[in-house]
């Protein structure tokens, strides 16, 4: 088994970042809950058979997978018993945490399990490009009448400067989201929507690509912007207040305040924003918690807010919306399969219908926990079944093909063009959207794509350029979907629309 990751350090990744927690099943808690919560929050648009079965299964594997396997230390209350936080929209206390550093502890854990198997073959700096596939990359002519099946990958080795195949019986793309297409993003340097363009151009369905959740809160300060201020923080008591101290949420959603779901919130903080000029707004915790719970409940986020000037646990902290989660991606059934024979997609590049219109906080980690064992089940049952093929002999698939590409890629056309894309898509297909806006950001996104597929076939490789054309691509399936969706729903919001029956308005 072999297992690619672009970053040196395999850890590098938006599950790294993670602060909130983990969703289980809290004190009080059941099932049925948890379910009602996630199609509250999908606004009408979450498949309830992928709820029920992260609902009914996830718990278990929290327990047996992160906490008996991978040893994973959740936070314990002072009375010994697991500590169980909450966040908006959910209805009980069911989010377990490791400080406001979840994603870390998981992550590191996970990957000390990965290196202590003797068959996983891990191989850092290596960003696969292309997914192999049939028909495309079979020389036998006939194999246009079968239907499309994925052989392995074609990855760049970045030390060496090279691609390499590698062929595979099953191949799973787990290359998570597209944060980093847009302008302001919590996300991590890889979060290009390589995984989303790569299936795309094999043939791949995609569902729900217009679903972009924004973070309302990241830090809005110089060095560290789009630094995640966590949900838990509100959770805690955390308010919204405008830069002139008045608390504004409630006018926006007096039912749930400032503890409603995060399209509502993130909407609220840009209508406040755009009315009054703010650059920001700021986000209160002091008022509602001591300096010593804070320090102990937020490590992480003190110590960054700090370093950026702001001490949370004396004063507000100015902060934005930024975009944050793909609820869309890669349609995939319970197990974890895409359209595409042997082609497997797990987490965040995935979309199995659990987030629907918007994604309820703290449900993504698990997602991914649960999809990717039922992934790992259903090969295990493949191969001893003898029902999944061997990969393809080395004949049957041609090298890659350098001909032709001599030009060095120059990062300032790589950057001055991903910039492009981010704003493109900051303020066309961001948090309000209008026909306008959309076609004009198509028209311009599909110019580009030309413009850098062009440059593509005379350049030498480099991560950037994948990269860069993975982005326009992903930003391009974003808009279209956009545009194409005339209802608002969740986190797409149209000005020209009214809002879908049974979704929330602000
Ligand atoms: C700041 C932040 C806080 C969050 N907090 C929470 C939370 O509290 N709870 C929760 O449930 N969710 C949270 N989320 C969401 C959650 O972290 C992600 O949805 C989830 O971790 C995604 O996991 P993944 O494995 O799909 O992708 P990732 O963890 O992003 O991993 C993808 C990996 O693929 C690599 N990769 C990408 N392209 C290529 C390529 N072409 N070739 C090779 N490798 C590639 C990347 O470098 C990366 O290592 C948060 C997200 C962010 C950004």
């Amino acid at each position: 088994m072999v297992l690619l990751t672009r970053d040196p350090d395999p850890e590098e990744s938006n599950t790294r970042y993670a602060q909130g927690g983990i969703v289980s099943r809290g004190p009080d808690d059941n099932a049925e809950s948890l379910v009602a919560d996630i199609l509250a929050a999908g606004a009408g648009a979450s498949s309830p058979q992928a709820a029920r079965l992260l609902a009914e299964e996830g718990p278990r594997l929290v327990e047996e997978v992160l906490v008996r396997v991978a040893g994973v230390e959740f936070d314990r209350a002072p009375e010994g018993g697991l500590a169980w936080g909450t966040e908006a929209a959910h209805s009980h206390r069911r989010i377990l945490h490791v400080g406001d550093t979840t994603g870390r502890a998981i992550a590191a854990a996970l990957m000390a399990q990965v290196r202590a198997c003797p068959n996983v073959r891990l191989v850092t700096q290596a960003t696969a490009i292309d997914l192999i596939t049939f028909p495309h990359h079979n020389r036998d002519p006939l194999a246009a009448y079968r239907p499309i099946s994925c052989h392995g990958a074609y990855a760049f080795d970045r030390r060496e400067r090279t691609v390499h195949r590698y062929l595979a019986a099953a191949t799973i793309l787990a290359t998570g989201g597209l944060g980093r297409i847009y302008r302001n993003t919590t996300n991590a340097p890889g979060a290009r929507g390589d995984g989303l363009a790569m299936a795309h151009r094999a043939g791949a369905r995609i569902g729900n690509a217009e679903y972009v959740q924004f973070h309302p809160t990241a830090l809005a300060a110089p060095g560290a912007e789009g630094f995640l201020i966590s949900e838990a923080v509100r959770g805690e008591g955390g308010r919204l207040l405008s830069p002139d101290g008045r608390p504004f949420m409630e006018e926006h959603a007096p039912e749930w305040k400032d503890l409603a779901p995060r399209d509502i919130v993130a909407r609220a903080i840009v209508l406040e924003m755009e009315t009054h000029g703010y650059s920001h707004v700021m986000l209160d915790l002091a008022s509602s918690m001591s300096p010593e719970a804070i320090r102990a409940r937020f490590p992480s986020i003190y110590q960054r807010c700090l370093q950026a000037g702001f001490d949370l646990s004396h004063e507000p902290v100015p902060v934005v919306p930024a975009a944050h989660y793909f609820c869309g991606g890669v349609l995939v059934d319970e197990w974890g399969r895409s359209s595409v024979q042997n082609l497997y997609a797990i987490g965040e590049v995935s979309c199995t219908g659990l987030h629907g219109a918007n994604r309820l906080a703290s449900t993504s980690l698990l997602e991914g926990l649960v999809w990717g064992t039922r992934a790992a089940q259903h090969l295990e049952d493949g191969f001893l079944r003898g029902e999944i093929d061997r990969p393809p002999p080395a004949e049957a698939i041609p090298r890659w093909d350098e001909t032709g590409l001599v030009a060095e890629p120059d990062p300032t056309l790589i950057q001055g063009d991903m910039q492009t894309i981010q704003s493109l898509m900051w303020n066309y297909v961001g948090l309000v959207r209008s026909p306008e806006g959309l076609s004009r950001a198509i028209r311009e996104l599909r110019h580009l794509l030309n413009e850098i597929e062009t440059f593509y076939r005379a350049t030498k490789l480099s991560d950037g350029l994948i990269g860069l054309r993975n982005a326009v691509e992903a930003a391009l399936i974003v808009a279209e979907a956009a545009r194409h969706n005339r209802q608002s729903r969740g986190c797409h919001y149209r000005r020209d629309a009214t809002q879908a029956e049974g979704d929330r308005l602000i």
